[in-house]
């Protein structure tokens, strides 16, 4: 059975699917572009329309991989793309942003992060992404690898509450956020987008998860994702250049997982008892 893609609503109302597409390690290897660009374009058709990149990637390359799988399509993506903290200046940030778009082949992206805290003052970061949104070319700014003080540091700057989203790593083996992080965000009505949500397919062999998974005639990886998903204000990014992956991931909305798994889950994985320093790969 397929169960359409829940959605959740960015703080401007617009709503983007809770399972999207990572693009990390993508563009590295000339023989894997076209899988890469048919893994991306099968999951557009599948509904995880939310493609997150980044300039780092591949020095580029994966943003050119995205630029192809949304050549002609432009309007069924919602593309998510970073800056390095090294561009993040007035400056270096429009110069980025250009480069980007030249890549991926479109006039604007839709969500565009900062990929993590750098030597720049917040307030120019915020001034440069507020300027290239004035001027059509990203849709909507937000961050990456923000812990709390850092987040609530943006907060309390002139537009820091426009900010549309904090992408941070987020999966059953790393739960920190679950202490403080994760319902701040809830309450502030602003989606989290959990990189990583596979922890880099290192889940995939647990012993609980491949008993949970049996149990509801689902994979680990769907189980590792629908636990993500279940949760308000949670979009998973997981990353795969086959196309039989993403339709597996697709069907992670169809699983459902009970309160006995969610016990055993805790047990397996423990969540948080007190503040964890956000972590980053
Ligand atoms: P991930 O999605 O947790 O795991 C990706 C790995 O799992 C790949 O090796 C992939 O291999 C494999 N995989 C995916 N689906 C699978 C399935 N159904 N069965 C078996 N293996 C599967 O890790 P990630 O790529 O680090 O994170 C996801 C995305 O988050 C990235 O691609 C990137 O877009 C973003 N990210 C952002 C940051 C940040 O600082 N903001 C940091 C890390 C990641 P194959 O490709 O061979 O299938």
């Amino acid at each position: 059975m397929h169960h359409p893609i829940p959605t959740t609503a960015l703080p401007s109302g617009r709503t983007v699917p809770v399972i999207g597409q990572g693009t990390w390690h993508m563009g590295e290897r000339k023989q894997a572009f076209a899988e890469e660009v048919k893994s991306l374009r099968h999951g557009l058709d599948l509904g995880m329309t939310l493609i997150d990149t980044a300039e780092m990637y591949a020095d580029g390359g994966a943003e050119r991989v995205v630029g192809e799988a949304i050549k002609g399509r432009r309007d069924d993506a919602f593309v998510v793309s970073k800056v390095l903290p090294t561009n993040a200046g007035a400056e270096g940030a429009k110069r980025a942003c250009e480069a980007s778009l030249r890549r991926l082949g479109t006039d604007y992206i839709d969500l565009y992060l900062l990929h993590w805290r750098g030597r720049y003052k917040l307030t120019e970061t915020i001034d440069a992404f507020e300027g290239l949104r004035r001027q059509g070319k990203i849709g909507a700014w937000g961050v990456s690898n923000f812990d709390t003080d850092d987040m609530d540091e943006l907060l309390s700057l002139s537009n820091g509450t426009e900010v549309a989203t904090n992408q941070v790593l987020y999966n059953l083996n790393r739960r920190g956020i679950e202490y403080d992080l994760l319902g701040a965000s809830q309450a502030r009505g602003m989606p989290v987008m959990a990189y990583s949500p596979l922890d880099e397919a290192r889940l995939l062999r647990h012993p609980d998860l491949i008993h949970i998974a049996k149990a509801h005639q689902a994979t680990v990886a769907q189980v590792a994702l629908a636990f993500l998903i279940s949760k308000p204000g949670v979009i998973v990014i997981p990353k795969t250049g086959m196309q039989e992956r993403v339709r597996e991931n697709r069907g992670s909305v169809d699983v459902k997982l009970t309160g006995d798994d969610l016990t055993l889950l805790d047990k397996a994985f423990p969540p948080p008892m007190a503040k964890m320093a956000l972590e980053m790969i």
